[in-house]
């Protein structure tokens, strides 16, 4: 075995590795473990590596925090068959590329974005599924919209035929206490029963939340949707100020 199979076959080990988490967290409360998805977050790991473990039968979707890294990535890939999820905060001028290749934009929180979003998939004859994403931290570097606005702009997306709403994202307050990240993800939940109260019938099913080092503290509050890299992909080269823009404090908690 080459050393890029073999590390496709560990990408993929460590993928399943994971589901058996998220399968044992939603056996601790009760869930279906088919309720929750694994998004892998593919975010610096080299396209070769990805191919790889595509090869080993454990990739088949994979979630980019910068748009550009995520091109490059689509491009180089291109005869894979996989689906590109863009979970970043997006600048209106990036819109036309999330347009063109990916399937799902988790950081939309604006109205202007969702504006720039709908006029360039009609150019591409394409439709995109978005997640409101919610600042339930209240961490002034984080994106996202404060809980209050999230009801109304949900239904300010309405009207636009392109972006299929599926449901609400967050990133947890970067905390090693264990009560001050569930607290994020409760008010997620409490968000979404507002959306659905303001707005019945609101698409808003999907729950976004949780990473590598509180996936499974997600998943036991209500994660649909989990967005996992390092216990997949290893520690990251880039720390996560370059992701994050103005995160003043890393991260305590560590991750494998
Ligand atoms: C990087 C990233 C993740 C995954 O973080 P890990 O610690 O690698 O699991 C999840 N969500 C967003 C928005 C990210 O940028």
């Amino acid at each position: 075995m080459s050393d890029l199979s073999a590390d496709g076959a560990l990408i993929a080990a460590n993928i399943e590795t994971v589901k058996q988490r998220m399968a044992a967290a939603c056996a601790r409360v009760g869930r279906a473990p088919e309720s929750v998805t694994l998004l892998p977050v593919t975010k610096t790991v080299l396209a070769e590596r990805l191919r790889a473990a595509y090869a080993a039968g454990g990739l088949r979707q994979c979630g980019e925090n910068k748009v550009q890294e995520a091109r490059e990535k689509a491009e180089a890939l291109a005869d894979l068959d996989l689906s590109w999820s863009v979970i970043g905060h997006l600048q209106t001028n990036k819109a036309k590329y999330v347009a063109r290749f990916a399937d799902a934009f988790q950081a939309l929180d604006s109205l202007k974005l969702a504006e720039a979003l709908e006029r360039r998939l009609e150019v591409e004859g394409r439709t995109l599924d978005v997640f409101i994403q919610v600042n339930t931290s209240g961490e002034e570097s984080k994106f996202g919209l404060e809980p209050s606005a999230a009801p109304a702009f949900a239904q300010a997306l309405a009207p636009f035929e392109r972006l299929k709403v599926r449901g609400l994202m967050t990133l947890a307050i970067f905390s090693a206490e264990e009560a001050a990240v569930r607290a994020c993800f409760r008010r997620l939940c409490a968000v979404q029963a507002e959306i659905r109260e303001a707005t019945p019938g609101a698409q808003v099913d999907e729950l976004s939340m949780g990473m590598s080092g509180d996936f499974e503290w997600a998943i036991e509050e209500g994660a649909t949707l989990v967005r996992v890299g390092q216990a997949i992909f290893g520690p990251r080269p880039l720390p996560d100020e370059h992701y994050w823009p103005g995160l003043g404090s890393k991260r305590e908690k560590e991750t494998p």
